[in-house]
């Protein structure tokens, strides 16, 4: 298999460092941090509403990028993207317009009929994207928000009727679940809630955050009704991502911010809106960050089975490698698990544990993630997290659990 490496710079530019934080962000290849240097460099103008070539000419590019964005993650003819800062934004984006009274969902989703109290369905798993935006919608609107409960190693663990359950009390709406827990790495068993969505009549919404580098071809078997994403963790610049959902849906919702860019016709007392995917993109957008990901999802296509292959050796040898160190890590019992470690050792800080592997220049990240309510089911406050990608080595791998091992020296654990 070849080693796709060399196509970060980032490797060569730090001799000697060890990035085991991609779930944080990703390293960028060559080719999306050039694209993003070739817009401001070559063209730096902005789009749709240029009469001039270079202007027509980035527009085409932005266009033809949204199109691989919609093309990498579903098969639906009636597929469309909206650009967003990345899946924060998205998920906002969805949370307001989804439970909008003046969207039309009463035709595509038969929940939204429905006289019972309207519900979410979230996880205790979710990272805070995944959450706070739904709480704020819930409170506004009177919306139930429920959650899928977890077990003390992340995974779902929810009591058979727990589904007919909520039927029976709720019209439940929104269905929205990470792929991947940003914490555990357990890519989520999301088929059964796929089903009862689609039986129910309820939008099904997947955070694809981690899932779309390590799970995307159980995402595209998903066919989620709005699939959200942030370009930074696909290996494109950052402040760039995507709502991936069905066009004809996407016309029939509520705007949520409104500005140029997006509408028809402005009036002193009101507006008319422009179609999906435009109604949703206010103002100027990230153009030369649209080119990177135009370059990231090429170079996700190109080299997916390396990257699948190398996800899954990587993981393997992680897992043996944790274990024979006897490094406990969360995410035990999952059938579906990888790339991604939060562990610990007894007495020691996560805190102290990154700093002490920073000084042996191994990039760690510490705290809660942004999952507290997942931190909870853990019965901890905070975790330490190694997460791999692909230009990571299992020579990289060897160093960590050394540096684990320096860290328990040190604190005499
Ligand atoms: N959802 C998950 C599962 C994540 O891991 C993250 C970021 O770590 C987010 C949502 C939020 O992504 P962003 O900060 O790019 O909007």
């Amino acid at each position: 298999m070849a080693s796709l490496r060399n196509f970060f710079p980032f490797i060569q530019n730090n001799p000697g460092v060890v990035y085991f934080d991609s779930a944080a962000t990703s390293l960028k290849p060559q080719s999306a941090i050039d694209a993003l240097l070739h817009y401001h460099t070559h063209e730096s103008v902005n789009i749709h509403r240029g009469v001039y070539k270079l202007s027509q000419h980035a527009t085409d590019t932005v266009e033809s990028v949204r199109q691989k964005v919609t093309r990498f993650v579903t098969d639906e003819k009636d597929g469309t993207s909206v650009f967003v800062r990345g899946t924060t934004e998205g998920l906002n984006l969805l949370a307001h317009s989804l439970t909008s009274p003046k969207s039309h969902l009463k035709d595509f989703f038969a929940a939204y009929q429905s006289d019972k109290k309207p519900a979410i369905l979230i996880s205790e798993s979710e990272h805070h994207a995944n959450i706070v935006p739904w709480q704020i919608a819930a409170e506004r609107m009177g919306y139930a928000l429920l959650y899928v409960p977890i077990d003390s190693e992340g995974n779902f663990n929810y009591p058979v009727d727990f589904l007919s359950r909520i039927e029976a009390s709720y019209s439940l709406r929104i269905v929205s679940l990470s792929l991947q827990s940003n914490v555990t790495g357990i890519v989520h068993d999301l088929a059964p809630f796929r089903e009862a969505a689609k039986r129910i009549g309820a939008v099904f919404i997947v955070d694809a955050a981690q899932g779309i580098l390590h799970a995307p071809q159980t995402l595209r078997e998903l066919q989620p009704d709005f699939t959200v994403f942030s370009g930074h963790k696909l290996f494109s610049a950052t402040g760039i991502g995507a709502v991936v959902g069905s066009k004809r849906v996407l016309d029939s919702l509520d705007v949520w911010q409104g500005g140029g860019g997006m509408i028809n016709l402005v009036e002193k007392d009101h507006s008319t809106y422009l179609e999906a995917p435009t109604r949703f993109e206010a103002g100027t957008q990230a153009v030369g960050e649209i080119f990177s990901l135009g370059k990231a999802i090429e170079f996700a296509d190109e080299y997916a089975r390396e990257i699948h292959a190398h996800d899954r050796e990587i993981t393997a040898y992680a897992d043996a490698a944790f274990e024979k160190a006897g490094i406990r890590f969360f995410g035990k019992g999952a059938k579906t698990r990888s790339a991604i470690y939060s562990f610990e050792i007894p007495g020691v800080h996560p805190h102290d544990i990154g700093t002490l592997l920073d000084e042996q220049m191994i990039c760690i990240r510490a705290g809660h993630h942004c999952c507290q309510i997942l931190m909870r089911a853990l019965g901890v406050s905070a975790t330490a997290r190694a997460s791999m990608s692909v230009y990571n080595t299992q020579d990289e791998v060897d160093k960590l659990l050394e540096g684990i091992q320096h860290v328990k020296k040190i604190f005499r654990k």
